[in-house]
């Protein structure tokens, strides 16, 4: 592959819209005199003295003089003999490199160095530095762009009225601007915001058409059947559902009675109750005749969706079947065969197991629990087979509304945004490991009262294998020194079945004291649990404390959160830990992490992985991120030819995907 395949530069449009990492000055000579360490600059002066010295390792050693009497030592590391005699000593050399000064004054190490004369003409404007990778040198990149630049079509996708309305340069003076700068364009240059305009232009109309070519699938219409289970189901649970609740259902009933694919995300902070909503979902497809399906990201979390599926529809006879990476064959083939003949209503499992080729007679919809672990792609990709098939994502990754703008612009979105009553705050509270011994004092006895406890030893180093002795030697420890206590151990390495029976004796509290890895981060879900202590908090992100915290405070018992530290916190560290005690609201706290990461991190690496936004933030960029959505619908609404144009120029190859 060429270098400038590599770089993803294979079409002119790709070549225009790789844009300068930075700029050299070269427009103006800095005397050397006037040099600052650290500073590119170009500079000149006559060529003093030339050496190539043997120690301490092969080089050469230049010394230029200008007219002042500064001087300046050009250090090459790398140099071929006919470079050097190309440069007789007594010659005037402009120099463009960083200056770097030692105790034995200025240097630069392998500037760019040309033969000229005292006063002689600078090149003028900037020079454009590209991102690169290696083997691809940076005037390969310059002339591909030059190219690219000469040989498109410029039409431009913003007519004249609405780069006068939207107060943006055309796309070609912008794209010269950045290439080809005069003078520095600033971050907030018109040129960048033109870029930026464009790229949430094109990330939007992508996602609408994909939502568009969806929209007009049919699908199979769910109204509600004389079966009337999901009113049986509400009036057997021992809970009114909450007001947020209710509207939420109201939202997926209306989109499943209509003949088009549902695409509908519900999000709610962690222990809203999106699990009752997504079972009543289900029974509109059962009332139906029909099947559903619904998708969790974990072993751990699938076995506990079964379990209360289990409990909430079996009375109503639904028949409820759970696919497990644990279960034998001979097992998972007879369950798949019944689901095929439409003898289970509901099937419930892990995401990897519904993509083993399990045929369904007659589904109708797919809930996808924690639809945030995902990654849009997956997402497209899984609403892209259903044809029919009605899609509920769950996230209770809350992500502020500019950014849920941006990135599920392709789906509906209903939130539950009030918690179920009687739950008393998590009281939260930060203390370094050396009180460990105090804090496990006090939960024994805690215990002893009937509490329920989560001890968490998070990730050390990314390793699952040291995760795991962090866990285990902690259980061992904490079980020696308290026989009284019942402890007991989940992880990842564990079969599917051990740790759902593990799970299930937290659940009947057969165990006290669960020692887990982050394995018990999503959904987990035992009300009588009132301690989460996490051990090494200060290595985890801000949603993954949420995430855990949220494992306790689901009852009426008071709740309390312990965040172990090991001292000597990183700046940034110990603003999270400040965060998250001060705050339990997943917004807010969203909201602070995108403050301190970045938008791209906090979606994860899986969200931010397709899209990706290169040049716009829709954060910083709201402004723009709402003209350009106005714009967008105007587009699709009147189905304009500038929406081809402009994907091609700004997706190309990687539209194919967004249009499945
Ligand atoms: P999440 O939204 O995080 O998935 P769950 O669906 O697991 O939350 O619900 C958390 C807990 O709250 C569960 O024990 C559930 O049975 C309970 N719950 C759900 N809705 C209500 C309600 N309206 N009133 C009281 N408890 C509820
Ligand atoms: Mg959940």
């Amino acid at each position: 592959m060429s270098g400038l395949a590599r770089l993803g530069l294979t079409e002119p449009w790709q070549c225009v819209l790789h844009l300068p990492l930075r700029y050299e000055d070269e427009s103006r000579v800095t005397p050397i005199g006037a040099l600052s360490g650290g500073e590119h600059a170009l500079t000149e002066g006559r060529l003093m003295h030339g050496e190539v010295r043997l120690r301490p390792r092969r080089q050469w050693i230049g010394k230029l003089r200008d007219d002042h009497g500064d001087e300046i030592t050009v250090r090459l590391i790398h140099f071929s003999n006919a470079q050097i005699q190309a440069l007789p000593v007594g010659s005037w050399l402009r120099l463009y490199g960083e200056v770097r000064s030692s105790l034995f004054g200025r240097e630069m190490i392998h500037p760019r160095m040309r033969i000229s004369e005292p006063g002689a003409p600078t090149r003028a404007g900037l020079t454009a530095v590209y991102p690169t990778v290696a083997g691809v040198a940076q005037p390969t990149l310059r002339r591909a762009v030059a190219a690219a630049f000469a040989a498109l079509d410029w039409s431009d996708t913003l007519d004249a009225a609405a780069r006068v309305r939207l107060g943006l340069p055309a796309l070609r003076e912008a794209l010269a601007r950045l290439h080809y700068p005069q003078t520095l364009p600033a971050g907030d240059d018109l040129a960048w915001q033109r870029v930026r305009f464009d790229e949430l232009l094109a990330q939007r109309l992508s996602l609408r058409l994909a939502r568009r070519v969806r929209a007009a699938l049919a699908a199979t219409p769910l109204p509600a059947g004389a079966r009337g289970l999901v009113d049986a189901l509400v009036s057997s649970l021992p809970f009114p559902l909450t007001g947020a609740q209710q509207r939420a259902w109201q939202h997926i009933a209306a989109d499943l009675a209509r003949g088009q694919p549902m695409q509908r995300l519900l999000q709610g902070d962690v222990g809203a109750g999106k699990t009752i909503v997504a079972a009543m979902a289900a029974l509109r497809a059962v009332e139906n005749g029909r099947q559903a399906a619904v998708m969790a990201p974990t072993e751990l979390l699938a076995e506990q969706h079964l379990t209360k599926f289990r409990q909430w529809l079996e009375p109503l006879g639904v028949r409820v079947a759970g696919l497990s990476g644990g279960q034998k064959k001979a097992e998972r083939e007879r369950l798949a065969a019944a689901v095929a003949a439409g003898e289970v209503d509901v099937v419930v499992g892990t995401h990897a197991l519904f993509q083993k080729g399990v045929e369904f007679r007659a589904l109708a919809l797919v809930v996808v629990d924690e639809q945030h672990r995902f990654g849009v792609a997956q997402r497209l990709s899984l609403a892209g087979k259903g044809e029919g098939v009605h899609s509920l994502m769950m996230s209770a990754t809350p992500i502020p509304r500019t950014l849920a703008m941006s990135y599920y612009a392709d789906l509906d979105v209903s939130v539950i945004d009030e918690l179920p009553p009687g739950r008393s705050p998590i009281e939260t509270r930060v203390i370094g490991n050396p009180r460990r011994g105090e804090v496990v004092e006090k939960l024994a006895l805690a215990c002893g009262d009937g509490h329920q406890v989560y001890w968490v030893c998070p990730l050390v180093e990314e390793s699952e294998a040291l995760q795991l002795r962090a866990a285990t030697d902690a259980f061992e420890e904490l079980r020696a020194a308290h026989p009284g206590v019942r402890f007991g151990l989940v992880h990842g390495r564990l079969a599917a079945a051990e740790k759902a029976a593990v799970m299930a004796a937290f659940q009947r509290h057969e165990i006290d004291w669960l020692v887990a890895t982050t394995v018990i981060e999503v959904g987990v879900d035992v009300p009588n649990a009132t301690w989460m202590v996490i051990e090494h908090s200060e290595r985890l992100g801000l949603a993954q404390l949420h995430q855990l915290r949220g494992r306790v405070g689901r009852g009426p018992r008071q709740s309390h959160c312990i965040l172990l530290f090991e001292p000597g916190l990183s700046e940034n560290a110990r603003k999270r830990l400040e965060i998250i005690r001060n705050s339990t609201d997943g917004f807010e706290i969203a909201r602070r992490d995108l403050e301190l990461r970045g938008p791209g991190e906090l979606l994860g690496k899986s969200q931010s992985g397709q899209p990706l936004l290169r040049f716009a933030d829709p954060e910083r960029d709201v402004a723009l991120l709402e003209q350009a959505s106005q714009l967008a619908e105007d587009w699709i609404a009147r189905d304009d030819p500038a929406v081809a144009v402009h994907l091609d120029r700004w997706l190309g190859e990687r539209q194919g995907f967004w249009r499945t």
